[in-house]
């Protein structure tokens, strides 16, 4: 079945993903995450700034904020979380969180304006409404922001933790997209994950960010979860579509217990089996794109009006740690336990723990623990990804324009595996154009692996455990 026409359609072929399905990287970024390295440090993230600086850089900033921390755990959870009652621990983290974001402005002084700013977690809302007030300014006071109509300024919400009030206060203190976790509404689904969550709840908070006037709701789904039933999820299903938000993050549970703790209090019998997690997928795809959203890529939905669908229309999507971002040009500053920074050609990663993040900034220096400084061929292949990723096609000659390669010598083995994809309807191959088809569009990360160099080089620290998940 092909849906939506309109825009980038996409057809669910359950014979192909079965014979493709496997475990591969989400492309946040490329290379990715589990290939930076461990001599990059605070010195060579001090070199991409002075980089940036030197080509007199104005280009657009993006800020991305963690805060670790959650009330309770969430048994799918594969996040970077700290998972306490005990709410003193948020003011220790801040203390240290406003010395790294003083750092970080007086590096990018006199540099681009911010204009978009995301706050993650774990759970941004654990800050108390005042603590976050304090932050907000704190921020305001390092960096410039651009004015409130042009930037994107983000945060993620758990419904459990914030009341019509709170909501309100967000918008008053700057943010004007939310986007909520729901995963799913059906309450036997909720107590197997344990996160209860009454729909009441959730929509109370999606009709208060409309009434205070946030531009964008976002919600994100889960399919894979345990109990989740076809009847269950087109439950969910009708749920989501009458709560209308703007976007739709769809995202597949993997279960990787032995990497995730928490996913161990998941009882594997109560898992759907992989033939019904295909036809979960599939439903959500028909009910969605029958609904009106498009299909952004990957796991992302959004109405043909949002920001998102009109980036991807003009060409300006791109993919980063937060999945898809229309601010393609920027240069992304991340702050707090376990960020990851993308500054000129490198990516750099914060310590993980508390102690080794506080240690640091104790010392007067960014936390900065691993990264990557990009090469030529890491840049090249890159954009290649990221065009893939997020238009479903690339211009072979704007990137012979961009960089000194004949593209068919450069990337022949690569073209001579996508022969394969080619062969089953997934992609289609002229000497301009690659492009995915309707078909190729759910198998994006099968497509993008091709281009990745270090899925067949070994690694410096041994074979590791599987830590990827599952393509599809
Ligand atoms: S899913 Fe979100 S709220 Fe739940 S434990 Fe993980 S980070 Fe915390």
């Amino acid at each position: 079945m092909t849906m939506n026409t309109a825009f980038p359609a996409v057809e669910f072929d359950a014979e192909i993903i079965g014979k493709l399905s496997q475990s591969g990287p989400r492309y946040t970024s490329y290379p990715t995450a589990d290939r930076f390295q461990q001599d990059f440090g605070y010195g060579q993230f001090l070199e991409a700034v002075a980089g940036l600086r030197m080509r007199r850089s104005q280009r657009p900033l993006s800020l991305y904020v963690h805060i670790p921390f959650c009330d309770t755990i969430c048994y799918y959870c594969g996040c970077n979380k700290i998972v306490t009652k005990d709410h003193s621990k948020a003011a220790t983290y801040l203390g240290y969180l406003k010395q790294e974001i003083d750092m970080q402005g007086r590096l990018f002084a006199g540099m681009g304006q911010i204009e978009q700013l995301h706050f993650g977690g774990g759970t941004p809302t654990y800050l108390s409404d005042r603590q976050m007030g304090d932050l907000m300014t704190h921020l305001h006071e390092n960096f410039s922001f651009v004015p409130d109509a042009q930037g994107e300024y983000s945060i993620e919400i758990d419904p459990r933790t914030v009341s019509v009030d709170r909501v309100h206060s967000l918008r008053a203190q700057g943010f004007n997209r939310i986007s909520l976790g729901v995963q799913d509404f059906d309450p036997e689904v909720q107590k197997a994950v344990n996160r209860i969550q009454p729909e009441a709840e959730t929509r109370a908070v999606m009709d208060a960010a409309r009434a205070a006037g946030f531009r964008s709701i976002s919600i994100d789904l889960i399919y894979g979860l345990p109990k989740q039933t076809m009847a269950s999820m087109e439950q969910t299903l009708d749920k989501v579509i009458d709560a209308d938000p703007d976007r739709i993050a769809l995202y597949n549970y993997a279960h990787l217990p032995h990497l995730f703790k928490p996913q161990r209090r998941i009882a594997d019998a109560d898992l759907p089996t992989a033939a019904v997690k295909l036809d979960l997928l599939a439903l959500c795809i028909r009910r969605l794109c029958a609904a009106g959203y498009v299909y952004i890529g990957m796991d992302h939905f959004a109405k043909p009006g949002d920001e998102l669908a009109v980036a991807q229309r003009q060409g300006r999507l791109q993919r980063n740690f937060q999945g898809y971002s229309t601010r393609a040009e920027a240069d992304l500053i991340s702050c707090g336990v376990s960020a990851i920074s993308a500054v000129g050609a490198t990516y750099s990663q914060n310590e993980k723990t508390l102690e080794a993040y506080y240690e640091k900034l104790d010392d007067g220096k960014l936390p900065v623990t691993r990264g990557i400084k990009l090469d030529t061929d890491d840049l090249l292949r890159r954009i290649v990804i990221q065009k893939l990723m997020c238009n479903f096609e690339l211009s072979i000659s704007s990137i012979e324009q961009a960089y000194p390669i004949r593209f068919p010598l450069y990337f022949a083995a690569e073209l001579e595996k996508l022969k394969a994809f080619e062969d089953d309807g997934l992609v289609q191959i002229d000497p301009q154009w690659i492009s995915v088809t309707p078909k190729g569009r759910l198998l994006i990360r099968n497509i993008c692996m091709v281009f990745d160099r270090y899925l067949s080089m070994p690694r410096v620290d041994g074979p590791q455990p599987l830590r990827y998940s599952k393509t599809i």
